[in-house]
Formats: C-alpha cells, sequence, structure tokens
C-alpha cells in the first residue's frame, strides 16, 4: 500500500526522533524521494509513532524497496549476498526427529546467541511434554528486504513442510517470528510465555529478582502483545524502560547499509549502568557488542547464566543445531 506522504506538514518530527533521516537531513516526505536509500531504513516504526498525520515510514521504505528491486537492483552483489545464501533457503534447518503436532520453533537468533539454554529448552520440551523441535529461519529477513518472489517461496515451504509433518502449533521464543508468522503461516503460533505449564517447568526457583532497564524490540512496540504476556513473570515497576534509543540497530537490514549509525546506535546503551534486559535474541546479541551488561529475561528466568555467542560463533552455533539429531 502506497504511503500517502503529501499529508506531510513538515513538522521535522520524524526527523528529530530518527537517526537515519537526521543523518541524510530529510523527512518522510523528502525520504520518498531518496530510492538510493530504501534499505538503509531500520523499520522501527519511531516516525510514525511521532507523526501528527500518521505518515510510516517503515512501509515508505518498503515500498521504495519493492520498487528498486522491480528496477533491476541486485541485493546479492551489494552487500546481502552472505545473508540470502544462508536464508532465502535456510541452510541451517533441522527437522529431523519432529513427531509432535506442537513444535518449538527457536528461529535463527535465539540457538545462534544462546546455544546451551536452546539446549535446556528443547530437551525439557521434549521430555515434559512429547515436544520436537525445528530449526527453521522465519523468513522475516526477506521480508524486510521485500523481495517478493523469494519471500513467498520461504513461506510456500514452511507452510507445506509444517502441514506435511502435522504440525498444528509452534513456540516461539522470537518476537521478529512472532509477528511475522501471524500474517505468514497457516497454523497457530504462540509465544513460549503464554503456556504456563511450560514455563512452571522452566523457570528455575534459583532465579533472582528482573531489575534494571528494559529495551522493547521493535516489533512489539506498538502492540505490547509479548510485554504483556511477560507481566506474568516481570514485575515492571523494577523495570526502566529505555525510550531514547529507536532500534538495537537489527531491523530492516539497515546495518549492511549503515555500519557507522549502527555502531552509533549500539553504542548509546553504553550509558546504562543497570543490567539492560530484553526479550529478543537478536537485540541481546546486537547491544552485547556495545554493552555486556545485558540478559535475556528467558535465560534469566530458566537461570541459566550463558554467556552471550558473538561473532563467527553465532554462525557455529547455528550450523550445529543443523546437525543435531
Ligand atoms: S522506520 Fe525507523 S529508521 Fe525508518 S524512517 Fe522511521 S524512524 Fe527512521
Ligand atoms: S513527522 Fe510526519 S508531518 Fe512531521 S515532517 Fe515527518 S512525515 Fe512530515
Amino acid at each position: 500500500m502506497a504511503v500517502d506522504y503529501n499529508k506531510c506538514i513538515d513538522c521535522g518530527k520524524c526527523t528529530r526522533h530518527c537517526v537515519f533521516l537526521d543523518k541524510y537531513g530529510i523527512n518522510l516526505k523528502e525520504y520518498a524521494k531518496r530510492p538510493d536509500l530504501a534499505f538503509n531504513c531500520y523499520l522501527c516504526g519511531e516516525c510514525k509513532r511521532v507523526c501528527p498525520v500518521d505518515i510510516d515510514g517503515r512501509q515508505l521504505s518498503l515500498d521504495l524497496r519493492e520498487k528498486r528491486i522491480e528496477d533491476g537492483y541486485n541485493l546479492y552483489t551489494d552487500g546481502y549476498r552472505t545473508l540470502l545464501l544462508e536464508k532465502r533457503n535456510y541452510i541451517f534447518k533441522n527437522y529431523k526427529n519432529v513427531n509432535s503436532k506442537i513444535a518449538l520453533f527457536p528461529g535463527c537468533n535465539f540457538p545462534a546467541y544462546f546455544p546451551e539454554t536452546t539446549k535446556v529448552i528443547s530437551k525439557k520440551l521434549n521430555e515434559n511434554f512429547g515436544i520436537s523441535t525445528i530449526f527453521d529461519c522465519c523468513g522475516k529477513p526477506l521480508d524486510d528486504l521485500n523481495m517478493k518472489k523469494e519471500k513467498e517461496n520461504i513461506k510456500e515451504r514452511l507452510n507445506n513442510r509444517l502441514k506435511g509433518l502435522g504440525i498444528e502449533e509452534l513456540v516461539l521464543l522470537c518476537p521478529n517470528c512472532f509477528y511475522y508468522f501471524r500474517n505468514n503461516l497457516d497454523i497457530k503460533v504462540s509465544m513460549i510465555y503464554e503456556h504456563e505449564e511450560i514455563m512452571e517447568t522452566l523457570v528455575s526457583k534459583d532465579s533472582s529478582k528482573i531489575e534494571g532497564a528494559l529495551f522493547l524490540p521493535c516489533p512489539d512496540r506498538d502492540q505490547r502483545i509479548i510485554y504483556k504476556i511477560l507481566e506474568r513473570y516481570v514485575d515492571y515497576n523494577n523495570l526502566k524502560e529505555i525510550k531514547d534509543i529507536q532500534c538495537c540497530g537489527a531491523g530492516g537490514c539497515a546495518s549492511i547499509k549503515e555500519k557507522d549509525l549502527t555502531k552509533n546506535l549500539q553504542d548509546g546503551f553504553k550509558k546504562y549502568e543497570e543490567k539492560i534486559y530484553l526479550y529478543c535474541a537478536t537485540c541481546t546479541g546486537m547491544i552485547n557488542k556495545s554493552n555486556t551488561n545485558v540478559d535475556h529475561i528467558l535465560c534469566k528466568l530458566l537461570n541459566t547464566n550463558e554467556k552471550i555467542s558473538s561473532g563467527i560463533k553465532t554462525v557455529k552455533n547455528r550450523a550445529l543445531f543443523s546437525l543435531k539429531k
């Protein structure tokens, strides 16, 4: 759906609230005339939250991306090759031993950053509830790049495979998978925190109080569905919400185009002395690059005390799960 940026009243709020727009000295109306910057937006939605006439920079960026690809722009030769080769038909997927109607689907980045916690969750769900684990990518990165053909292929492949296996529900760990699948999968999806019985077997009695700062993942900031579910396990009175940083830097695959800006976003977290809690593995891994005093709420609840993996180890972790028997 094309964005009607002509409604813009040039108030400048979007520019003031967005490091990307600010860097290029443009507002959303002007961004609409910059197809060269199509892939530089973090798709965080901060502009829409502040815009008095409700213009959505995310949709604008997606429209620009679609148009550029239609015009022949080749993402493979412009920095996205590695990402695309991994994700377009996820090379680390693993459907071995899937024999349950409900399956755990940890996504790409939770197993990448927290392999040991992933193993604990997978084992407990299998032992206590007969739930199998599927390792695959939901397809969100290619959706963000707005590669229509590739994302349709992923959607079709996933739906067919899950249907063929008789899967009726996926239990998720990742907010990106959750919001993406809600609109793109034919079967039910749920966040692990919704399952009280499962959480009872996972949450450690030794888990200490969660207090410090909280950074919300972009996909959950408007509706706060996961935030509200987590209220069962987290007292938000003990967490100060970080609101002055728009994105961890991973959104929209913009970090490939905006290396310095992404580093600045991550460095913005350095000033927080208290522990920063998150419920998105991608955010946790990204922020960990500048401030190691971070933890994923799920790891904290399970008391796994896992050191967050980084760099090439995250690729190795994903690869190892693809080999798991
Ligand atoms: S979606 Fe985020 S990064 Fe993109 S223009 Fe809006 S505020 Fe800026
Ligand atoms: S916030 Fe909305 S109205 Fe204001 S400059 Fe940006 S797009 Fe225009």
